[in-house]
């Protein structure tokens, strides 16, 4: 008998996510956002479902030709461009849009020999001082790429640091749009601006500029998280709030399940005490598989978990290859539990509830992006 892990990715999710972001960018188009093996669902796994947006964005040359050896013969971005001159080669003979977003990438098109003129996106550095031109550099840098013989197209792009609203709001974008607006209103080109948060918060909503007819959704929008089924807001708005559906499922079995005595602590370093007699079920998941091990801190704070459909938390510190989860709510619903009864460990049971990864990722002080990310290679993966 294999270890009974697995993990399942739902293609029909995908489908349904993907026409959500659709339906919230209005006419622009959608990249799909497919960097880290599409936020570790497998890139061969997801493009069947994904097959269905107007463009990849990625980060990696590898990534892209594994695109291209499925068959994808549209656009794909390279979101951080190219990390040294010869990976301009690449992207001629992949035939990849990248993102330009320093001087050095200009030197090395400018002395780049190619058949094939590159189509770029300028990305400027709106507020999130991570990649990109600052708005006064950035006229600079458009009308040196436009004069190059090496370059076809040049597309405008920014990106958002508070698309989320966590923290400021609608105002978090709006300074950058605003930003984006002043530096680029008379430059022709495509725009590209959203994110999954933005996307579903604002693009339709805000509007480039007073005078302009053009929404925030622009020409392209760029879809990630959105896309694999949790909500870039939350906790502010759960995955229910913006119709997205679970499209990866962690699933394991209960493998021993232990009779602890009152006063009697549970897993390594002691950290939780049973305050009753209490029947907890040793689960196959553990942090070499993926799962967070802060996802259970102390006594009080248990990520939550379904045992047969049934939501339970967890107890006692998670360890290398096992959690410990507390029975008494499932066998107080359905009577006592037993060897091989599934648990979830976030998506859809089989028993008809799912679990959202964003309430597991909160239950540890993360987000879902790295949760999903992080799913170990020693975890089978199934396709439905
Ligand atoms: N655009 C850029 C430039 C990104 O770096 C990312 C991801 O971090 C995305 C779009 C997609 O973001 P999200 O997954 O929040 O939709």
């Amino acid at each position: 008998m294999p270890r009974p892990i697995q993990a399942t990715i739902h293609l029909d999710a995908l489908r349904h996510n993907l026409q959500r972001c659709r339906a919230a960018a209005g006419d622009a188009r959608v990249w799909a956002v497919v960097k880290a093996n599409a936020y570790g669902h497998g890139i061969e796994r997801a493009y069947p479902a994904l097959r269905g947006a107007d463009g990849f964005a990625l980060l990696d040359l590898a990534e892209a030709e594994r695109l291209r050896a499925l068959g994808w013969r549209g656009p794909i971005l390279l979101l951080e461009g190219c990390f040294e001159p010869r990976d301009l080669e690449v992207c001629s003979r992949l035939n990849l849009w990248h993102v330009v977003h320093c001087d050095e990438q200009i030197d090395w098109l400018s002395q780049h020999k190619t058949h094939q003129p590159h189509r770029v996106f300028l990305k400027m550095n709106s507020g999130m001082n991570r990649l990109g031109f600052g708005p006064a550099a950035f006229r600079a840098a458009w009308t040196r790429l436009q004069a190059l013989p090496q370059v076809a197209e040049v597309s405008l792009m920014t990106h958002f640091s508070d698309a989320d609203g966590l923290r400021r709001g609608r105002e978090g974008v709006l300074h950058q749009v605003e930003a984006f607006v002043a530096a680029t209103a008379d430059l022709p080109g495509e725009r590209s601006l959203c994110n999954s948060a933005a996307t579903l918060r604002h693009a339709l909503a805000l509007r480039l500029g007073s005078g302009s007819a053009q929404a925030l959704a622009a020409d392209w929008v760029r879809a990630g998280i959105a896309l694999y089924g949790s909500a870039p807001d939350h906790p502010n708005h759960d995955a229910a709030h913006w119709d997205l559906q679970p499209t990866m499922t962690l699933a394991s079995r209960l493998i021993a399940i232990q009779h602890v005595p009152a006063g009697e602590t549970v897993g390594y370093g002691s950290t939780y005490t049973a305050a009753r007699d209490m029947r907890i079920g040793i689960v196959a998941c553990g942090y070499a598989d993926g799962y967070p091990r802060h996802a259970s801190l102390g006594q009080d704070h248990g990520a939550p978990v379904l045992v047969r459909g049934v939501r339970t938390r967890l107890v006692g510190r998670v360890s290398m290859d096992m959690l410990a989860v507390d029975l008494t709510p499932v066998e107080a619903h359905g009577g006592p539990c037993n060897l091989g009864d599934e648990v979830v460990l976030w998506g859809r049971s089989a028993h008809g509830p799912s679990l959202p990864v964003d309430e597991v990722a909160a239950a540890a002080d993360t987000i879902a992006y790295e949760l999903l990310c992080a799913l170990a290679p020693r975890v089978p993966v199934a396709v439905e």
